[in-house]
C-alpha cells in the first residue's frame, strides 16, 4: 500500500518532512547502524566473504541470462507437484488473480507473510475493496498496516518507528495501555495473530527463492509466521517476482549464505521453509490447494538492456539501504515508492517504465558506491543511477540551471587559465560567507545543499597554487632523485597545464 498522498510531493519535500522528524532519524540512524555493524561482523567471520559474493554474482547472471529457460523449468515442475501457476503481466493483473482465488474459495479473510511484491501491487487494498480482510503478520507489516503506511525499508518495514510510538498503536488496537517494552508487545501480537491464523481462509506468502529443478518455492523469515501462513489455511497462494528463480538446491547453499548474513547479520535466519506443493496424504499439515501467480510488473522491461539487466539479481537483502548515507538521513517513506534506498532509487523508475514521474529519485545519491560495497551479488547500483541521470536528461527531463551550470562548469574546466581565474576569484569571493572553514549559504541553487550540511570552502591554496610553488623550488638534484613515474608524471601534468612555466618540464 502506497502512503497516502505521498506521490503529491517531491523527493524533496518528502526528504525535508523526514529531516525534520528527529524520532524518524533516531529510529533508523540506530536500526541501520545495528544491520550495518552485523553484516560486517558475519561476512568477516565467514572468511570467504568475497569469493562467496562473487559466486552469488555468477548465479544470478546466469540464471537471469537464461531466465526463459529456468522458469519453464520451474512451472513444470511447480505443476507437476500440484501447485497452479498463473502469470501476470501487470500489478493489475496479479492483484486480480489473487481476488478471483479468493473470491472463487469466498474467503473472509486471508493472512499475509511478508511480501514486497504484494505491497508492489496493492494487495490489501485490492481485497479490503471487496470485503476481504487482509492481515499482515510479520510484526513489523503489521504495525505499519495499523499506522496505515508503506513499509520505508525491504527487511525491517517499520525502521522508522521507536517502541513508544510502537506500544501507542498497539495499546489502540488492544483497546488498553501497553507498556512500551518488546516483549509485552510482542506478546499482545502473538496472541492477537494466533486467533488470526486459526481463522483464515486463505494464507499469502512472497517467495525468496524459486527452485527450478523441483519446482520448490523458499522462505527465510524469522518469526515463524510465514511457517504458520504456509501450513494452517487450506488455500495458499504464493505472489513471486519473475526473477526469484535460481537454478538448484546447490545454488541456494550460495545463497542461504550470503541473503541472511547481509540483511540481519545472521548466519541463517531462525525458519527455513521449502515449500514443494501442496499438502500430500501422508503430511501432517499444509495447504489443500496451492497458487503461485508468477509477476512480471515491468520486470521484462530490464531483459536485455545492457545498463540496468543486473537489477533483476537483486535479492532483496537491504544491505544497500543500510550502507547508503541519504537513506541513513532520511528513511524510507521519502523515496516514495514500494522500495526505497539506492535499489528503489533504480528499480522503481525501471519497473513503471516512467523515468519522467520519477525524475527526481536518481537525485537522492551520493554516488560514493557504498552500496555496490555492501551488495552480496555486486549490483553496479551507483553505475546506474548515473545512466538514470543521462537517460532522464536524454528525454527532456533534466533541470535547466543545472544543465546551465554543467555547461559552464565544461567550459572553465576545459581551459587552466580560465579554471585558474574561477579558482582565483571564488577564493576572493567567498570571503564574505566563509563561516568556520564552511560555506553555509541559504540562498538560491545552494539552499537545498547548504539548508542541512556545511559546504566545505576552497581552500586558501589551490593544488595548483601549490603545484607551481612546488615547481618553483624543487631544484634539478631533488628531481633526479624522483622516482621516475612520478617525474614523468609530474612533467606531463606540466606540459598538459600548457604554460609552458617550468624550468624542468620541456
Ligand atoms: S541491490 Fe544488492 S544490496 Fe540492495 S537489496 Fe538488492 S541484493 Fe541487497
Amino acid at each position: 500500500m502506497s502512503q497516502p498522498g505521498v506521490m503529491d510531493e517531491t523527493v524533496k519535500s518528502r526528504a525535508g518532512l523526514a529531516l525534520n522528524d528527529d524520532f524518524l532519524r533516531k529510529a533508523v540512524k540506530f536500526t541501520t547502524e545495528r544491520l550495518r555493524n552485523g553484516k560486517k561482523a558475519a561476512s568477516e567471520e565467514h572468511g570467504n566473504w568475497e569469493e562467496w559474493r562473487e559466486r552469488g554474482r555468477q548465479i544470478r547472471l546466469h540464471t537471469i541470462a537464461h531466465l526463459d529457460y529456468y522458469l519453464n523449468e520451474f512451472v513444470n515442475n511447480a505443476r507437476a507437484n500440484g501447485v497452479h501457476i498463473h502469470f501476470a503481466d501487470t500489478s493489475a493483473e496479479a492483484a486480480s488473480i489473487a481476488l478471483d482465488i479468493a473470491m472463487h474459495k469466498q474467503a473472509s479473510s486471508v493472512v499475509k507473510s511478508k511480501s514486497m511484491v504484494s505491497e508492489e501491487v496493492h494487495l490489501n487494498h485490492v481485497l479490503e475493496k471487496a470485503g476481504i480482510e487482509a492481515i499482515e503478520t510479520d510484526l513489523g507489516e503489521y504495525i505499519i498496516q495499523l499506522a496505515g503506511e508503506a513499509p520505508s525499508h525491504i527487511v525491517i518495514p517499520a525502521i522508522h518507528k521507536n517502541r513508544y510510538q510502537i506500544a501507542e498503536l498497539l495499546s489502540k488496537e488492544a483497546g488498553e495501555i501497553l507498556e512500551p517494552d518488546t516483549t509485552v508487545l510482542a506478546g499482545f501480537v502473538r496472541k492477537k495473530l494466533r486467533e488470526k491464523f486459526l481463522e483464515a481462509d486463505i494464507g499469502l506468502t512472497g517467495c525468496n527463492f524459486a527452485i527450478a529443478e523441483t519446482g520448490s518455492m523458499v522462505l527465510f523469515e524469522n518469526e515463524g509466521n510465514a511457517r504458520m501462513v504456509s501450513t494452517v489455511p487450506k488455500t495458499q497462494i504464493t505472489l513471486m517476482g519473475m526473477e526469484r528463480i535460481i537454478p538448484s538446491w546447490a545454488d541456494l547453499e550460495v545463497m542461504a549464505t550470503l541473503l541472511p548474513r547481509s540483511a540481519t547479520g545472521q548466519k541463517l535466519t531462525m525458519y527455513m521453509s521449502g515449500i514443494t506443493g501442496p499438502r500430500r496424504s501422508a503430511d501432517a499439515d499444509g495447504p489443500d490447494e496451492m497458487h503461485i501467480i508468477i509477476v512480471d510488473n515491468g520486470r521484462s522491461l530490464q531483459l536485455g538492456d545492457p545498463e540496468f539487466q543486473e537489477l533483476l539479481n537483486c535479492i532483496r537483502c537491504g544491505a544497500c539501504l543500510n550502507a547508503c548515507p541519504v537513506y541513513r538521513h532520511i528513511g524510507g517513506h521519502a523515496y516514495g515508492g514500494t522500495y526505497s534506498g539506492p535499489i528503489g532509487a533504480v528499480l522503481t523508475p525501471a519497473l513503471n517504465g516512467n523515468i519522467e514521474e520519477w525524475n527526481d529519485i536518481a537525485s537522492a545519491s551520493s554516488l560514493c558506491g557504498a552500496c555496490y560495497e555492501a551488495c552480496p551479488v555486486k549490483i553496479p547500483l551507483h553505475d546506474m543511477l548515473v545512466y538514470l541521470r543521462r537517460r532522464k536528461v536524454e528525454e527532456g527531463h533534466g533541470n535547466k540551471l543545472e544543465t546551465m551550470g554543467m555547461k559552464g562548469f565544461a567550459a572553465v574546466a576545459a581551459n587552466s587559465k580560465r579554471f585558474a581565474l574561477a579558482i582565483r576569484l571564488g577564493q576572493i569571493g567567498q570571503k564574505t560567507v566563509v563561516r568556520n572553514e564552511g560555506i553555509s549559504l541559504k540562498l538560491g541553487p545552494l539552499k537545498g545543499w547548504n539548508t542541512y550540511r556545511i559546504a566545505p570552502s576552497l581552500a586558501k591554496k589551490s593544488f595548483r597554487q601549490q603545484w607551481d610553488i612546488l615547481d618553483r623550488e624543487l631544484d634539478q638534484q631533488q628531481y633526479a632523485a624522483m622516482d621516475t613515474s612520478v617525474r614523468e608524471r609530474m612533467q606531463q601534468i606540466v606540459r598538459d597545464r600548457g604554460q609552458g612555466g617550468s624550468k624542468h618540464g620541456k
